[in-house]
């Protein structure tokens, strides 16, 4: 059924999805297409149920349809689908992001976590009326132009596009530099810093499956940054009120960012973004500056109203930031358990409720080389094997997963039974290639069946 349904979506959608992760390139197969979904689970066009880590691939902290959620999403949508004109529902969420992150001072509410970051990097360019800026291999901050680079070959730190269509004059004002890398920053700054407008990063990167960053190398980033006038801009689109209330900055309480960019959890499921942070950077956005930035659907109140409801939830509730980290780590217990019982290396990183899965006999990875390293083909068996099984995990070895309040220990059983047949999948799936390397299976081959 999802063959036929990915044909028919491909006659009339560019390889028939609307964001490219969703199209299981890496993983091989046909995406599941989504009826319906609830509190931990989504359903298939076919109806079965799948045990759901992806969660919208973040926002969904509360859960599936979170009836409170939906709620407040009619209630919105019956006094207005969009007005274009300001809503004290604006003021009401960019007090209350601005209370609970006090880093932030002043916040503008966007669309996407795309549009966040953008704005970041043109606000830290017109603040600071310089050009370059620097990000870091493997994090991942939207699709904007600026953004979509790589690290060039060799000692370059010039980056190079990674998508065609974007200008190499513009990547070329992108430096990269390695993840958690002390000396590769100082040289950096050694030899480009009073050029930097900007340093972005994610503190805890969820786009090379799940890789924290190290106090040390934030602590010197921030030092380097302070010293040549660089706007620091941390990307909490994933990791904001997800690995704790307060976002990253819980877990590194020295963390100071300059601005701070969110996205999925503020719009509850809907489509909301925003930057916010220091009031004299903020305030160089129009009308009251001269950074322009815009946007006919930012601040719609139904997307608002959504995400509001999802932080008085979350604000409500502290408590449940416990319950979720103590999930996430039953959840990595439980499956490092399961690894070691069938033979095949594993290990696990979490924070709060985001975890990362890798198929190493690393214990600790820190840098993307280390996630390079892992094993993708057993990754996509035991993908695979646990999508048979009715757990559906995030479609590629370089996405993190994400716990919500909906999951549970019957959920946790669920995702156990299923990683039983995984793991023996991957350990067959590994012995008949290192038997046969000649004949080696390919992932689809090794599974095994529902
Ligand atoms: N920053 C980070 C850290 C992200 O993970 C993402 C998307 N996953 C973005 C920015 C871009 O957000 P969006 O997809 O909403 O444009």
């Amino acid at each position: 059924m999802s063959d036929l349904l990915f044909q028919s979506a491909q006659q009339h959608i560019p390889g028939g999805v609307n964001s490219p992760v969703r199209a299981f390139k890496s993983v091989g197969g046909s995406p599941l297409f989504i009826d319906r979904t609830e509190g931990p689970y989504v359903f298939d066009s076919e109806g079965r149920r799948y045990v759901d880590y992806v969660g919208s691939w973040g926002p969904l902290i509360l859960g599936h349809t979170h009836p409170q959620v939906v709620e407040a999403i009619s209630k919105g949508a019956q006094r207005f689908l969009s007005v274009g004109a300001p809503t004290q529902l604006e003021t009401q969420i960019a007090a209350l992001i601005c209370e609970l992150m006090p880093q932030i001072e002043r916040v503008r509410l966007v669309s996407s976590g795309t549009e966040a970051t953008m704005t970041a990097l043109r606000l830290a360019r017109g603040y600071t009326g310089r050009e370059k800026i620097l990000k870091f291999e493997g994090c991942y901050h939207g699709h904007s132009d600026s953004l979509l680079v790589k690290a060039g070959s060799g000692l370059l730190t010039l980056g190079i596009p990674t998508s065609a269509g974007i200008p190499k004059a513009l990547a070329e004002l992108t430096l990269v530099s390695p993840y958690n890398d002390i000396a590769a920053l100082e040289h950096i700054f050694a030899t480009h810093g009073d050029d930097l407008a900007g340093v972005i990063l994610e503190p805890i990167a969820g786009n090379m499956n799940c890789i924290p960053a190290e106090p040390d190398f934030l602590r010197q980033l921030q030092a380097l940054c302070h010293q040549h006038g660089t706007v620091l801009i941390v990307d909490e689109v994933i990791t904001g009120f997800r690995v704790a209330f307060q976002g990253a900055k819980a877990i590194y309480p020295e963390l100071q960012a300059d601005l701070t960019c969110l996205g999925k959890i503020i719009g509850g499921g809907l489509p909301v973004g925003a930057v916010g942070g220091r009031k004299d950077i903020m305030d160089y956005l129009a009308p009251q500056g001269p950074v322009y930035q815009a946007g006919t659907l930012s601040g719609n109140p139904v997307c608002l109203s959504a995400g509001y409801q999802t932080l008085s939830l979350l604000k409500a509730h502290p408590e449940r930031y416990d319950q979720l980290a103590a999930h996430t780590k039953s959840l990595c217990d439980g499956l490092t358990k399961l690894s070691r019982e069938a033979g095949v290396p594993f290990t696990t990183q979490h924070v709060g409720s985001l975890f990362g899965l890798f198929f190493t006999d690393q214990t600790r990875l820190r840098y993307l080389s280390d996630v390079n390293a892992c094993q993708i083909d057993q990754f996509n068996v035991f993908f695979h094997t646990m999508l048979n099984h009715g757990v559906n995990l995030a479609p590629s070895a370089y996405e993190c997963g994400f716990v919500s309040w909906a999951h549970t220990d019957e959920t946790l059983a669920e995702t156990f039974t299923a990683a039983k047949q995984a793991f023996a999948a991957v350990a067959a799936f590994t012995e008949a290639n290192a038997a046969n390397p000649k004949e080696a299976l390919s992932p689809e081959e090794a599974l095994i069946p529902a």
